[in-house]
């Protein structure tokens, strides 16, 4: 669950990104988070994870204030927080298993990671995720040679093998051609219904928004606007 209370988000500039936050997601809900280009989506996101730190308020994921974790505490926070971006964030160079396999043990030591020393049960792990995006068959292509589109599965395995219990997306589809965003899209629902993760999702996209989740949170100018199911929504348009 992760639960917003009053949340405020001032940049060190002294710019107010996020005013008054309240909402609450419970865990296996399919959320996007909509609204335009600087209102507030990704940093919102970024708060989730720590990658942002709130003013003031409350923010808690799981029951637990995320304000006040350090150090080790945020590493274990981030183990269970996915999170992709719209630029895939892969090691364009390698190969896909092996951009799942570095990513998934964050506590394995540098050594096992430079010299590409993996467990049997690790492997399995990292094919498994590969399958359930569909892209099994690439396990051992590097990834510049993979589309757009096989790239952002690469992402979502990559993120799925670390098995956390909520994924962030910042915007996944924007650099996607429309069949290849219904498909990540699609991807991501899959993951929602079968292993029940939570998933916040930032898309500019209204339509693609309303087809795949379950819950539309629109966003303007730091606050919540908007916050409803996909049908109240269309019900509104
Ligand atoms: P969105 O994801 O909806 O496009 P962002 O969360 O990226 O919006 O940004 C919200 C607002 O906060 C924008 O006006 C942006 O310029 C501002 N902003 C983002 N990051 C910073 C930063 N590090 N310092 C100051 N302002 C920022
Ligand atoms: P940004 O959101 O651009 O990272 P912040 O001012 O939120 O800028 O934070 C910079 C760094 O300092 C972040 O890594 C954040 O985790 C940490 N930080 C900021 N404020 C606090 C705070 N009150 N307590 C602990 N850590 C903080």
């Amino acid at each position: 669950m992760i639960q917003f209370e009053q949340v405020n988000k001032q940049y060190p500039n002294g710019y107010h990104a996020l005013k008054n936050i309240n909402a609450v997601i419970e865990q296996g809900e399919f959320v996007a988070i909509i609204g335009l280009s600087g209102a507030g989506k990704s940093t919102l996101l970024r708060c989730i994870n720590r990658m942002h730190h709130i003013t003031d308020g409350s923010l808690k994921v799981n029951d637990v204030e995320i304000s006040e974790l350090r150090g080790r505490q945020i590493r274990r926070l981030r183990r269970n927080i996915g999170m992709i971006f719209q630029s895939f964030n892969l090691v364009t160079r390698m190969s896909v298993i092996k951009n799942v396999l570095v990513a998934f043990v964050p506590e394995m030591p540098w050594w096992r990671k430079l010299l590409g020393i993996f467990t049997k049960e690790e492997k399995k792990q990292a094919l498994m995720a590969l399958d359930r995006v569909g892209i099994l068959d690439k396990a051992f292509v590097r990834v510049d040679q993979l589309s757009g589109g096989q790239q952002q599965r690469v992402a979502l395995a990559r993120t799925l093998a670390q098995n956390p219990s909520i994924i962030l997306a910042d915007e996944p589809v924007a650099s996607l051609d429309p069949v290849t965003a219904h498909q990540v899209m699609n991807d991501f629902k899959n993951i929602n219904e079968q292993l029940n993760m939570t998933i916040l999702i930032n898309i500019h996209h209204v339509d693609l928004a309303l087809a795949y989740a379950s819950r539309v949170i629109g966003i303007r100018a730091g606050e919540i606007v908007f916050d409803g199911t996909a049908e109240e929504v269309n019900e509104q348009i």
